[in-house]
């Protein structure tokens, strides 16, 4: 009677346990009541774990019935779960009720798409389902198609349902759980959305404009940042399970790849541009820093592919931070050496400093809230863009500056030197018309008596002809030839017949007085003067005084004789309508007659003869 009636109760017990408050789960955790959003909001009150580490039997479990019943759960008491790599295999358990009347549909999201292995077990009064997904598996593999990894949860009323997950992964194991309704689902993926669509759109603009601005001006800068902007998209892209999602849906390994692989990427890209924009000197220690750096990134980019996943998500790791921590003390140092742009470098690389540490919190389990992360990631990422992407535009005003102060210079100094030059042109030209008319008085005058020679009297005599017949102004020609030259030359010498030359030379220019009288020697010992304004009388008075001076000057002769000389004079006044020929002529005619009738003397020219027809 006892049994039975102990048996009623254990009945009754757990019907009224059934229907109406959660009951003991396996766990031994609360039950959540999926209708309460305050309940739901701290899931991880009722959220249980159990770390099997390998050789622990529940490490080898196949499901949540082969688990050993006396599993010591834990609670996570509000906790997120979030492990450092490690090898154990992660049981949660989260039993879920619906207490209202009508069937639910709810989410169970697991916030973190990198999770090697994850499978499901949904446990019900009338359910019993599995799901087994992962990142190491194809995207379809998952039951909704979504980068995060999602739980539909139907519930009918009163239904309750024990949820088991075992989570196995080589990286850092964070566990974020909510468990969400589909309009809070779809709400937040909306906002989601936007966001990364801002970022990545923003990052590919970026990059495609630096690989254009590269193409156009052929400047190594904006190719690295474009290569690193492309890196680092990708980086994020596959960090954030898009790249599973939509770059490689059934290619697992690639996709897993992708993250260690885009990272060792980043940081080569980091370096090649800081290298060229940092503008660093050959032969320094950053150089040398720079280089073994660019080298260590492609032997890295060689091990990602021969390594493990956990390793080399270690490795490359490590390796961006050292990246990040040298480029930003070249760029200190490079901007303590006076180079400008190198502050708004140090600035974009102080934001992405901030960002790797961020990631390297999150990637050693330590940011629980992948969401967080990612958006403080893309804070960090996009700041550090747009920051690298003003500094490119500063150092390109720079270099601007600097060509247009060279050009300037350049230009003054071309200015000074045509000014200079055109000074100098301007004295040697002031220096060569001296000169020419130096060689122009030289070659009108003789040498040895200074007085105008024939070319003179060829130039001018045509000149005073016109002005003669315009004027009506009379003009007479003298010429004067001194006797028996050749004899003075042939008894004493031609220097001393010079030294004669040169005296009929002094006393012809004393005689001719008037401005505009010229003395011309223009033969050997022949003389001619051109006397404008003066008659054939006026003249005849002139030559006789020369002739009297000439015949009355002695010479003391080298011999010590005194040697006298005289000279014959032919004079001729222009005509009306007598040309410069037959005025010479009649001149010469007249000469000619004085040498012939005793010479010492002169003779006035014949008339012109008339023409008669
Ligand atoms: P005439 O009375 O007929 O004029 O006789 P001339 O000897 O003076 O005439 P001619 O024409 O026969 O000789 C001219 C001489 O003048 C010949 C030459 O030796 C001399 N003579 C010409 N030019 C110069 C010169 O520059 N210096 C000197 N010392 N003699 C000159
Ligand atoms: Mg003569
Ligand atoms: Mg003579």
């Amino acid at each position: 009677m006892s049994s039975v009636l102990r048996l009623l109760t254990i009945l009754s017990l757990s019907l009224v346990s059934g229907l109406a408050s959660p009951g003991p789960n396996p766990s031994g955790c609360p039950t959540l009541s999926a209708t309460d959003h305050q309940a739901r909001q701290s899931l991880m009150h009722y959220v249980c774990f159990y770390r099997a580490a390998p050789g622990d039997p529940a490490h080898q479990a196949d499901g949540p019935q082969a688990l050993p019943t006396d599993l010591q759960w834990r609670h996570a008491a509000g906790h997120d779960l979030v492990f450092s790599h490690t090898k154990s295999v992660y049981w949660i358990s989260l039993t879920v009720q619906n207490p209202g009347k009508h069937q639910g549909l709810w989410y169970l999201k697991l916030n973190y798409p990198l999770l090697d292995d994850v499978t499901f077990w949904q446990t019900g009064a009338d359910s019993d389902r599995r799901l087994v997904t992962g990142d190491q598996r194809p995207f379809a593999s998952r039951a909704i198609d979504y980068r995060y990894f999602l739980l539909p949860v139907t519930l009918d009323g009163g239904e309750s349902q024990t949820i088991t997950l075992r989570v196995q992964s080589s990286g850092a194991l964070n566990i974020p759980l909510t468990l969400e309704t589909p309009d809070e689902v779809i709400a937040q993926s909306n906002h989601l959305s936007l966001t990364h669509g801002l970022f990545y759109g923003a990052l590919l603009v970026f990059a495609i404009f630096n690989l254009l601005l590269f193409i156009s001006s052929g400047t190594a800068s904006y190719f690295f940042n474009a290569f690193y902007m492309a890196s680092m998209g990708m980086f994020m892209f596959a960090m954030g399970g898009f790249a599973n999602q939509y770059f490689w849906p059934d290619n697992a390994p690639v996709a897993n790849a992708a993250i260690p692989l885009s990272l060792v990427l980043c940081a080569l890209s980091m370096t090649l541009f800081g290298r060229d924009f940092l503008e660093i000197e050959r032969r320094t220690t950053s150089a040398r820093v720079v280089q073994v750096m660019a080298w260590v990134c492609v032997g890295f980019l060689a091990l990602t592919l021969a390594l493990p996943y956990s390793t080399t998500i270690l490795l490359n790791t490590v390796l961006g931070l050292a990246v990040i921590a040298s480029l930003f003390m070249i760029a200190v140092a490079r901007w303590r050496q006076g180079y400008q742009p190198a502050m708004w470098y140090i600035l974009a690389w102080l934001v992405m400093l901030v960002g790797g540490l961020i990631y390297a919190l999150a990637a050693f389990g330590y940011l629980a809230d992948f969401l967080v992360r990612e958006a403080l990631m893309q804070i960090a990422v996009g700041g550090q863009v747009v920051l690298l992407n003003y500094a490119l535009v500063q150092r390109w005003r720079l270099l601007n500056e600097k060509l247009l102060s060279v050009e300037h210079s350049a230009r003054t100094e071309l200015e000074f030197k045509v000014h200079e030059r055109t000074a100098q042109l301007r004295n040697t030209m002031r220096e060569l018309e001296k000169a020419n008319r130096q060689l122009a008085a030289l070659s009108l005058n003789d040498a040895l008596t200074g007085l105008y020679n024939r070319r003179h009297m060829d130039n001018i005599l045509p000149e005073l002809c016109a002005e003669a017949r315009r004027t009506g102004q009379p003009l007479t020609l003298a010429l004067i030839d001194a006797d028996h030259f050749k004899a003075v030359n042939d008894t004493w010498g031609h220097g001393f017949g010079d030294t004669f030359l040169q005296l009929i030379a002094e006393i012809l220019t004393r005689h001719v007085k008037r401005p505009r009288d010229v003395a011309i020697r223009f033969g050997g010992e022949e003389f001619a003067l051109l006397l404008p304004g003066t008659d054939a009388e006026g003249a005849r008075q002139v030559c006789t005084a020369i002739l009297e001076e000439v015949g009355g000057t002695a010479l003391t002769s080298p011999d010590g004789t005194a040697a006298r000389i005289t000279l014959s004079a032919g004079l001729a006044s222009l005509a009306p309508g007598e040309d410069r020929a037959s005025l010479f002529e009649r001149a010469d005619e007249a000469l000619y007659r004085a040498k012939t009738e005793g010479r010492n003397r002169l003779r006035l020219a014949r008339p012109v003869p008339v023409n008669t027809p």
